[in-house]
């Protein structure tokens, strides 16, 4: 049988509380009352209610401080609140602070059916979706294994079998059978390679950076991406260029996957560039946040393209020409958030792109003693 949806109901007069019970028993819900917030908000770990109704002016625990604390405990839960003096300004603080909807007083018996309704569709809803979200996130697991075993490690023995009979055939080879097999080595590499960022899109593992964040300097991260994207644009004669303004903020994060994040945008950059172009590197700081901007002159974006480019495998039409995934700046968005920053982009096509990364500037705190030190030091003497 399936549960029973838990009603509980938080006011301190006892006429409402028997009225409401009276009303909604035929309902099949199982309820529970309480005359005041602190007893309401104690029954809510062993009673796990779907629904509260809470009465605004109470004793004590006023309902808004009450719905705060439903909020703390278990945000899924839907809350309803009672007024007396239902006010625009109550309703709306009411909705500020988590409630869903509000039910004046005085209520008639089908009015508190239909909010009870409602409320608990409401809740259904919120079940459900999370329900949903953890199957998605069991499935992108589930992928994420299957992609890393299934893929992955045959690959790597291809790589590795490619790579040792490169070396016994060496010298017995034509030159076209040399270039056939570097051919195979080269399309492998590409394939773990985009395994790999594929995997690195759909795993969680970014989310758990913040467990080893330290201050990065970011003209050296800049400086890291510049050389790793150099011989590609050796190849192709752009000019990589890069400036950072003084004084610049660190930020707090991970080095290295934001060098990565950064080498996506550089690589992109180069490679959605005319022959013989610039791409500039910008870092600066405004309002405690770093911005860094990758600036090129190449083909640009057309306008439909751009609300989809950071999503998974999206690739817009000046990707067309140029080999790739999709996955580039899907993953340096999901970086970028990672570190609690955001990514923004200006295109006109034809003349070029810029993409911004956003992030924290990370200021460390001043310890009050020091600098109580520094203003007496710098004070009168
Ligand atoms: P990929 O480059 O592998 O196609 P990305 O996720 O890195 O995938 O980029 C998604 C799409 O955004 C590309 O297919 C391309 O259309 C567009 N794009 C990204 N960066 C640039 C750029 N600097 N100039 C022009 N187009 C770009």
């Amino acid at each position: 049988m399936e549960d029973r949806y838990k009603i509980l109901i938080i006011d301190d007069e006892e006429v409402v509380l028997d009225a409401c019970t009276q009303i909604l028993e035929g309902g099949h819900y199982e309820m529970a009352t309480a005359m005041d917030g602190a007893h309401g908000l104690g029954l809510i770990p062993e009673f796990r209610p779907d629904l509260v109704f809470v009465d605004l002016k109470m004793p004590g625990l006023s309902g808004f401080e009450v719905l705060e604390k439903i909020r703390d405990v278990d945000p899924t839960i839907v809350a309803i609140v009672i007024t007396g003096y239902a006010t625009v300004n109550s309703a709306v603080d009411s909705m500020k602070k988590g409630a869903f909807d509000f039910l004046p007083k005085p209520f008639t018996p089908d009015e508190l059916r239909l909010i009870t309704r409602r409320g608990l569709e409401k809740r259904r809803l919120v079940l459900e979706t999370i329900a949903l979200r953890r199957e998605k996130e069991m499935l992108r697991e589930h992928f994420a294994a299957i992609v890393s075993h299934e893929l992955k490690s045959p690959l790597n023995a291809v790589q590795q079998s490619l790579f040792a009979l490169g070396v016994e055939l060496s010298g017995q080879l034509t030159a076209e059978q040399r270039n056939r097999l570097e051919r195979c080595q080269s399309r492998v590499d590409d394939l773990l390679q985009l395994i790999h960022t594929w995997l690195r899109v759909i795993s969680r593992d970014i989310g758990k950076l913040r467990e080893n964040f330290r201050p990065v300097s970011v003209p050296a991260a800049i400086a890291k991406a510049i050389e790793s994207v150099q011989p590609h644009a050796l190849r192709k004669d752009v000019a990589l260029q890069a400036s950072a303004e003084e004084p610049l903020s660190p930020v707090l994060g991970d080095e290295g996957t934001l060098v990565e994040a950064l080498v996506n945008l550089i690589g992109n950059a180069v490679k959605y560039s005319r022959v013989g172009s610039q791409v500039l590197v910008k870092a600066e700081e405004r309002e405690a946040s770093v911005l860094i901007s990758v600036a090129d002159t190449g083909v640009g974006i057309a306008k439909e393209d751009l609300p989809f480019i950071f999503e998974d495998f999206y690739r817009g039409q000046s990707g067309g020409v140029e080999t790739g995934s999709g996955l580039g700046l899907a993953l340096t968005r999901r970086i970028v958030e990672a570190h609690q920053g955001a990514m923004a982009v200006e295109s006109e096509p034809g003349q070029g792109s810029t993409f911004v990364i956003r992030l924290p500037a990370f200021k460390p705190l001043i310890l009050e003693s020091d600098a109580l030190a520094e203003s007496q030091t710098g004070g009168i003497r």
